[in-house]
């Protein structure tokens, strides 16, 4: 508990209740008062006032603009060749911009083709240059566009995450899809491979996929086992619909066995594997996990996703749509008890909720490492999770003496090597998230990770957006992963800062302005314009002079920017302390109401509620 500032005594004095650090009331250790760089200069602002009760917290836009694709995807898969030929329709809101992108994810040396782009039956040039394709906007005045793409996909025979290696065929990214862009319509670039992490940009779409393969083919995709139909020749079309996806990724082989585990009512999982035994126990992993992150997280919004094994030394473990891919060897040492909670829980960070992922990776990657640890903890006690949580901070400790200078803020092509990459956004990013576990207690910390989930569900986000969600758990303006990012690796994390909102009730009335009142420094301020005008004061500013005048029948109230110092009916007075300035809005403290105007007033401390009569 912290001491009360001398300052807010004076303004406690006036109230019939005073109230001790709010740290105390929500068993809040160490959160710390918000930072005041949150203060503009502006004092002069046109709020417009919102008196609505079931108005909504306005949630953040998302940092990938929604242009609501929907893809048909007709393809053709041929072995003999390792080739995918196709054509995607893909169907979008049109930003009107002078460009449109495109991504074709792929390997440079792979020799991807594109034989057409087409927008109503013709031809369109574009410019290439890999993983983009950019091509003039062909009709800037319609609202939805649509824009026809044939393609030959080349399939590495190899152990890449993208390929046929053992006979199972891994097709993640084998089309080329819409591109993406932020609020301002600016589309993003994505990077080029650097041989670690995931340089993908996408946004959500819905699919109708026909996929003609060989009729010997299981398939575990994001959106179940499709639907057969067989042609000639012992090939069949495998066809699939799927909803608000970041991709369709399809992995297949003739090898097989498939598996479908209900896991409650509302989930199913496919697991496929070429191996019985390997297929038991990625069964038994994924129906212990699967609940226990969907009590902690909530529930998935999806209610089909897919477990793949790949061949033996394919690229590690891989998230996509709806499915954890995992290959073969990572049963060795057990690795798979660690990676396939790993990938299940992209299912929720990433999936479900997807962050830029070349430039903000350490919001998935970091809160699905810890995401382990609260799986372990419940599966497996405390010590368990205690003991990959020390193997995060051994990580921690490394980086921050080889690294010192590094951030969580480094986009993927911005870091060193391989461990500074790895160091940073796995290890030291769960330790954000597993710090602030510990500042929140844990039915915090979880209603803050449902919460993000709820809020953002289908959408891109950004560390500002888990302030936000931080924020609304808390009741309050809230700081934590915005100042981390950019925290140097040699410094401690810095603790939550939190501004506590006070509802206010107006004679029996709630009142709901659209500046919320707040707590900083143990001193209550209300917004100065909406509260006055709610009690029939007529307000208006002086850009001049720097003022802002409050005037009703009986009163004229005159304030001076940033001062404590105001004009009452020609009499010059004080108050505890000066007016607070939040988001160019002017908050005056409590302690005008009652020892300036002379209103009752009394403040709550427990449902923080300020009542004015
Ligand atoms: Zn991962």
């Amino acid at each position: 508990m912290k001491a009360i500032h001398k300052k807010s005594l004076a303004v406690c004095a006036g109230l019939l209740m005073c109230f001790a650090a709010m740290g105390a009331y929500m068993k809040l250790p160490e959160i710390k008062e918000l930072l005041s760089s949150l203060q503009s200069d502006s004092l002069f602002y046109n709020s417009t006032t919102s008196v609505d009760p079931f108005r909504k917290e306005e949630l953040l836009p998302p940092v990938v603009k929604e242009l609501n694709p929907s893809y048909t995807i007709k393809a053709s898969l041929l072995p003999d060749q390792a080739t995918i030929t196709g054509t995607v329709t893909m169907t979008f809101d049109n930003p009107q911009t002078e460009k449109l992108y495109l991504y074709y994810y792929g390997y440079k040396w792979n020799n991807n083709k594109i034989s057409a782009i087409r927008w109503k039956g013709k031809s369109m040039s574009y410019n290439r240059r890999d993983p983009v394709l950019v091509l003039d906007n062909p009709a800037k005045n319609e609202t939805r566009t649509q824009l026809e793409v044939v393609f030959e996909t080349k399939i590495p025979r190899g152990p890449t995450r993208f390929g046929v290696h053992e006979g199972i065929w891994t097709l993640t990214h084998w089309y080329p899809m819409l591109g993406a862009m932020d609020q301002q319509k600016r589309w993003y670039e994505p990077p080029q491979v650097i041989g670690y992490g995931d340089p993908y940009i996408y946004h959500y779409a819905d699919y109708e996929v026909d996929m003609v393969a060989p009729s010997s083919f299981e398939w575990v995709t994001s959106w179940g086992r499709g639907k057969k139909s067989s042609n000639e020749g012992g090939r069949s079309t495998y066809h699939f619909t799927g909803k608000k996806l970041l991709n369709f990724t399809m992995v297949g082989s003739p090898l097989y066995k498939v598996e479908t585990v209900k896991i409650s009512p509302n989930l199913t999982v496919d697991i496929g594997s070429t191996d019985v035994a390997h297929l038991a126990k990625l069964k038994e992993i994924a129906t212990q996990v699967l609940p226990i992150y969907s009590k902690l997280m909530g529930e998935l919004p999806y209610p089909r996703i897919g477990i793949a094994e790949t061949g033996d030394r394919t690229v590690y473990a891989m998230e996509y749509a709806n499915m954890a891919i995992i290959a073969k060897h990572m049963f060795n040492g057990n690795q798979v008890e660690h990676w396939l909670p790993h990938e299940l829980a992209h299912l929720w960070w990433y999936n479900s909720v997807e962050n830029i992922e070349p430039y903000t990776g350490w919001m998935d990657e970091g809160l699905v490492e810890a995401s382990v640890t609260f799986y372990y903890r419940e599966r497996f006690g405390e010590k368990a999770a205690a003991k990959i949580l020390a193997e995060y901070q051994a990580d921690a400790n490394k980086l921050a003496k080889a690294y010192p200078y590094g951030k969580l803020s480094n986009h993927l092509t911005q870091f060193k090597d391989y461990y500074e990459f790895d160091w940073t956004w796995y290890s030291n990013a769960a330790l954000l998230f597993d710090n602030l576990r510990k500042q929140l207690g844990d039915q915090l910390f979880f209603d803050f990770l449902k919460r993000v989930q709820s809020n953002y569900q289908h959408k891109v986000i950004g560390p500002e957006h888990l302030d936000q969600a931080l924020g609304q758990t808390l009741g309050a303006e809230a700081q934590y992963f915005v100042p981390n990012v950019h925290k140097q690796n040699q410094k401690s994390f810095i603790p939550i800062a939190a501004e506590y909102y006070v509802d206010i009730i107006i004679g029996q009335t709630h009142f709901y302005p659209a500046t919320r009142g707040r707590i900083r420094n143990q001193v209550v301020y209300l917004p100065l314009r909406e509260t006055l005008e709610q009690l029939g004061f007529k307000v208006t500013s002086d850009q001049a002079n720097r003022t802002i005048r409050a005037e009703s029948k009986r009163n004229v109230i005159v304030f001076h920017e940033k001062s404590d110092r105001y004009v009452l009916n020609g009499i010059e007075r004080k108050m505890p302390v000066p007016l607070l300035e939040w988001h160019a809005r002017s908050l005056f403290p409590l302690a005008l109401l009652n020892e300036g105007l002379g209103y009752r007033v009394t403040y709550q401390k427990e449902k923080r509620t300020v009542t004015i009569q």
